[in-house]
């Protein structure tokens, strides 16, 4: 009754425990993200491999739930999507980020860009970067604080005005970095009109580089030498062992994010990493 007029569920009897346990979880979002108080934002550091600094970082979001615990993104981000809350959702994330980040800077630390994953509503919104950068300039954060992750399937149909939002995103003084890249399907053309500033290689290719297969070797370096080519940082990502650090320096590879050097961690911790900036 609480969801107004025009809705209304059936009681389905064989309805099994997952799908009941789907649609208890779904209310429990939409009631935790009225108050947004069981979000927590984990931070995972971005190293140069070259100085070991510390570049930059992603946002990973939690959900602190009272009974299950942690639960991670890939849970609860797909049935947030389903279920109209994404843009709730990715709004708690921003505020909780640009509060973070506001709080580092009071504590007189030196904030790095923090990296925040858009999904498809949140991009396509109208005047979604015009709203991020009016509660940016209330706190007194700089757009270039923001690096705005974004995974090639939000471009897939509607190309043209994709890179419309890229470049109003981008005019609003952010970056954009493209996410899981060389996983998805669109053609590598499309990557020279985009005004991206750095992209990810998925970290498929880099669990790869484990086996003896040399295709994932011969993608990674394709994508390198072509992101360099077009002015792109290329950042690798899933980086758990010394060996796949180590072999990235091959295809040049500077920035890397992984288990490796710095699992995500809570803002708390996170400052740790500001005090000492370096791997
Ligand atoms: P992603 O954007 O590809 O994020 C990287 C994921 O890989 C994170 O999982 C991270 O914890 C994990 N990871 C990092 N280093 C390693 C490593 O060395 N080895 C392995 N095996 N994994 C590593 P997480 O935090 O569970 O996030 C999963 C996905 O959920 C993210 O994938 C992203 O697509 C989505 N997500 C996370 N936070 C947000 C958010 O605030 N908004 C939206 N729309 N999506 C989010
Ligand atoms: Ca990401
Ligand atoms: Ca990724
Ligand atoms: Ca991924």
């Amino acid at each position: 009754k609480h969801e107004g007029r025009n809705t209304y569920r059936l009681y389905r009897p064989e309805m099994d425990i997952q799908a009941q346990d789907s649609l208890a979880l779904e209310t429990q979002l939409r009631d935790m993200l009225e108050d947004g108080s069981g979000l927590v934002m984990h931070y995972q550091p971005l190293f140069s491999r070259h100085s070991g600094c510390l570049c930059s970082a992603e946002a990973l979001v939690r959900w602190e739930h009272p009974v299950r615990g942690l639960i991670s993104p890939g849970e609860f981000i797909p049935l947030a999507e389903r279920s109209g809350l994404i843009l709730p959702l990715g709004n708690r994330v921003l505020e909780c980020v640009i509060d973070d980040m506001k709080r580092w800077q009071q504590q007189g630390l030196t904030p790095v860009p923090i990296a925040i994953n858009l999904s498809a509503a949140q991009f396509w919104q109208t005047g979604f970067a015009a709203g991020v950068r009016q509660k940016l300039q209330d706190a007194g954060l700089s757009p270039r604080l923001i690096i705005f992750e974004l995974t090639e399937s939000i471009l897939l149909d509607r190309h043209a005005q994709g890179l419309a939002v890229l470049q109003s995103l981008s005019d609003s003084g952010f970056r954009i970095s493209l996410d899981d890249f060389g996983t998805g399907y669109s053609s590598l053309s499309y990557l020279q009109n985009i005004p991206a500033y750095s992209l990810k290689i998925d970290r498929s290719f880099i669990t790869a580089l484990d086996s003896q297969t040399r295709s994932s070797r011969a993608i990674i370096a394709a994508i390198a030498s072509l992101a360099r080519e077009l002015g792109l940082t290329v950042v690798a990502e899933g980086v758990e062992t010394r060996r796949q650090w180590d072999e990235l320096g091959r295809y040049a590879i500077d920035l890397v994010q992984g288990f490796y050097a710095a699992r995500p961690v809570p803002a708390e911790s996170f400052i740790d990493w500001l005090h000492a900036p370096r791997f």
